[in-house]
């Protein structure tokens, strides 16, 4: 083929294309429209290209999907009630019972979230500054609160949080019961004492951190070695005993029959399988309650609230 020929063809191939947008734009203009509103030449178009139609119908669909599952929902009243009192009664009920809290369960407390758009860190990041009041005045929200109660009334056994903002260790529950996965913006900790020496701060220890950069510039009272956070950023893999926890957090998941997820989307939490008691046969999975404004993934065995 001659180079005259080849550069025919490419540009037919481009004016193929052209036509191909153009036709797309021009049924999806159509669909748009109410179907009593289109004309006769219209609706012949429409039928000369049922499969460019099907498509986009099935694009539209997908769109909604994605939209709907962004929504807060909230029940009525009555099927609220409903829910609540078959929760109250797994509760009273469960022999071990485990809860899983996210973002959702924070944002009622005086403390800017952390990686959020105005976190923390975010701003940190952007070298804007944080006014430290903030977090000096950070108190347990009610839900941390009620969490720590039902601990201690002996109904509720361990709390795994992916929040890092140390909320559930202020509001009185135990290191043992509690699992921080994410880490904790007020703990540092010196790895070069043995076992790891831990320094719980009343101020954020993340200002000069970041990911993969986790020193924070202090150092070991004992042995001089420099501090680290203990923050998990999104791709890192906590390894740290503690805060994280997570020898705590697997065994209670183990024993687990009840799970309630406060305030969490789920979209890192559900990666964690051991955290689901997903291998037993499925008549002995825990029964699991959610309770969060956005909608879930749907499962075996599940209420959302
Ligand atoms: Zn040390």
């Amino acid at each position: 083929m001659g180079r005259a020929e080849r550069k025919a063809e490419a540009r037919e191939e481009i004016v193929r294309r052209e036509q191909h947008r153009e036709r797309r734009r021009q049924i999806s203009r159509i669909l748009h429209k109410p179907a009593t509103e289109r004309s006769p030449g219209e609706r012949q178009l429409l039928q000369n290209y049922g499969e460019l139609v099907q498509e986009l119908e099935r694009q539209r669909q997908r769109r909604e999907r994605l939209r709907g599952r962004e929504q807060e929902v909230v029940d009525g009243t009555e099927i609220l009630q409903k829910k609540v009192s078959e929760l109250a009664d797994s509760v009273r009920e469960a022999e071990h019972m485990v809860i899983y809290t996210g973002a959702g369960i924070s944002t009622a407390a005086a403390i800017p979230d952390y990686r959020g758009p105005s976190g923390v860190w975010t701003l940190l990041n952007k070298g804007q500054s944080v006014s430290t009041g903030d977090l000096s005045e950070a108190e347990p929200t009610f839900t941390h609160m009620c969490i720590a109660r039902l601990h201690r009334a002996g109904l509720v056994q361990h709390v795994v949080s992916q929040n890092c903002d140390g909320l559930h260790l202020r509001s009185g529950l135990p290191r043992d019961a509690t699992s921080e996965v994410h880490g904790n913006m007020y703990i540092e900790v010196c790895t070069s004492c043995s076992p790891h020496r831990e320094y719980v701060r009343l101020f954020d220890v993340t200002e000069r951190t970041a990911l993969h950069k986790h020193n924070t510039g202090r150092f070991c009272h004992k042995c001089g070695g420099e501090l680290r956070d203990s923050i998990v950023h999104f791709g890192e893999r906590g390894k740290l005993a503690q805060p994280l926890n997570w020898v705590g957090a697997v065994k209670a998941a183990k024993k687990a029959n009840v799970i309630l997820c406060l305030g969490s989307s789920l979209k890192i939490l559900k990666k964690y399988h051991c955290l689901w008691g997903m291998n037993r046969p499925s008549s002995r999975r825990p029964r699991l309650y959610i309770v969060n404004l956005q909608q879930n993934h749907s499962a075996q065995g599940l209420t959302k609230i």
